[in-house]
């Protein structure tokens, strides 16, 4: 089991990369089906946390394992929670939504809430929706040779993020989340 990582008192999600992690790369990601991938190095916990900015490699896994984003467990069998800017869209499938942020269990969103002043923020001003999601599947974006060159130092088409598209889903509260 992963205990959460503090930083001054405050939970830092399991995906937040590391000021010690800011070496970029290129690799085959297993989590990505072995495709090569835009990684980047791992040393969590060292330095200060980047709570705006994903580790790639635990951004991926998260997604495409189905693990919560804040402590890293799994999210199978439980009630899976999506705390994102995301509007729906209407593709060839119908409605969906596709987000960057992996779902979280329900009292793990509460606690990033909690913690968090501009989720908190956005949710007040209606920016930031919660929604319990039903159904949804995993998709991962494809990064141009120039943007990995930029970014990696390598120019090759590599895969970036993961992306969680959610199919069915009920909009909630922040009060459902207590
Ligand atoms: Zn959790």
């Amino acid at each position: 089991m992963n205990a959460i990582l503090t930083y001054g008192g405050v939970p830092v999600p399991w995906t937040a990369s590391w000021t010690a992690e800011e070496a970029f790369h290129v690799a085959r990601c297993p989590t990505a089906g072995g495709r090569v991938a835009i990684c980047q190095s791992v040393a969590q916990g060292e330095g200060k946390p980047r709570f705006g900015k994903p580790h790639s490699q635990r951004q991926r896994k998260a997604i495409a394992d189905g693990l919560c984003d804040l402590c890293g467990r799994t999210l199978k069998g439980r009630t899976k929670v999506s705390l994102s800017h995301a509007r729906p869209r209407y593709a060839a499938e119908g409605w969906a939504i596709l987000q960057v942020e992996p779902l979280l269990h329900k009292e793990c969103a509460a606690e990033s809430i909690e913690h968090c002043p501009s989720l908190k923020r956005d949710l007040r001003d209606g920016s930031l929706m919660v929604r319990q999601v039903a159904r949804h599947r995993v998709q991962f974006a494809v990064m141009h040779a120039t943007y990995t060159q930029e970014i990696a130092g390598a120019p090759v088409t590599a895969i970036g993020h993961a992306k969680v598209e959610l199919l069915s889903w009920t909009d909630r509260t922040e009060a459902w989340l207590q």
